[in-house]
């Protein structure tokens, strides 16, 4: 227990990246079992209808624009979850030589890389979304992108033919339906992968975030002992505890062959 509550302390940022991961996850695989169990709907439109938008047209371009949208998301989450492991790793290889603010600086680092391509390309899709014209002409409000509550405008749009903000018509009410989108094999494919990926890298985050620790630690008693003038000096060292926290001490750590030279 002592090292699970050193390890949260030292790598809390990690410990709330990987809670927002699996939420986001969840809700996403939430999202898709809604999209895969709508009924089948055959949109009839009037032919004399004015409605300012075509459902098919309207799916098509809402679709790529939501894919242009998230995929800074994806992007940013791929490269986080291979560097945060890795600058774990590198402090676990060379405890000494690299500052101790440096996990902590890459984490910052990459965390801002998420944010800053997940901006981005959210902006990207939302000016790819006006140039197709995918806005309302009551409010002039976008129809792709989430509401604060989560649900997606577009999908929003398809089940209920009206603007989410002003209400207004904007498909004709015989093509207004449940979105039917069955899961492809490779939406599933792509869907293993990430959770893969997501579990992979939370596993080398915790192996190579304790073997980070065990390294510092190795270094901290190491230093001391290497000062320490005789027997006296040694006791002090080896009764030395660990974290700020945790009840490892030094000559637990020496007795059970943890110290590196
Ligand atoms: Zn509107």
């Amino acid at each position: 227990m002592s090292s699970l509550s050193s390890f949260l302390e030292q790598y809390w940022w990690a410990t709330l990246l990987t809670i927002a991961f699996v939420v986001w996850a969840w809700r996403a695989s939430r999202r898709a079992k809604q999209l895969a169990s709508a009924p089948a709907f055959v949109a009839r439109r009037d032919p004399n209808s004015t409605a300012p938008f075509r459902r098919a047209d309207f799916t098509v371009k809402a679709e790529a624009v939501r894919r242009e949208m998230v995929k800074g998301f994806g992007i940013g989450l791929g490269i986080y979850i291979v560097a945060s492991p890795a600058s774990l790793a590198l402090v676990a290889l060379a405890p000494s030589l690299l500052p101790r603010s440096f996990a902590t600086t890459v984490q910052m680092i990459l965390l801002a890389v998420v944010i800053v391509l997940g901006l981005a390309y959210a902006y990207r899709g939302s000016r790819q979304g006006r140039r197709m014209g995918l806005l309302c002409p009551g409010c002039g409000g976008e129809l792709v992108g989430t509401m604060g509550d989560g649900p997606w405008i577009q999908d929003l749009v398809l089940e209920t033919g009206k603007c989410p903000t002003c209400h207004i018509q904007l498909l004709d009410p015989g093509e207004v339906g449940p979105v039917p989108r069955k899961l492809s094999r490779g939406d599933h494919v792509r869907g293993v992968a990430w959770i893969a990926a997501l579990l992979g890298g939370i596993a080398a985050t915790a192996y190579f975030g304790n073997a980070a620790i065990r390294g510092r630690r190795s270094v901290n008693c190491n230093r001391r002992y290497a000062a320490a003038q005789n027997a006296a000096d040694s006791a002090v060292v080896d009764a030395r505890v660990l974290g700020t926290r945790a009840t490892v001490t030094c000559g637990e750590m020496r007795r059970s062959g943890q110290l590196r030279r």
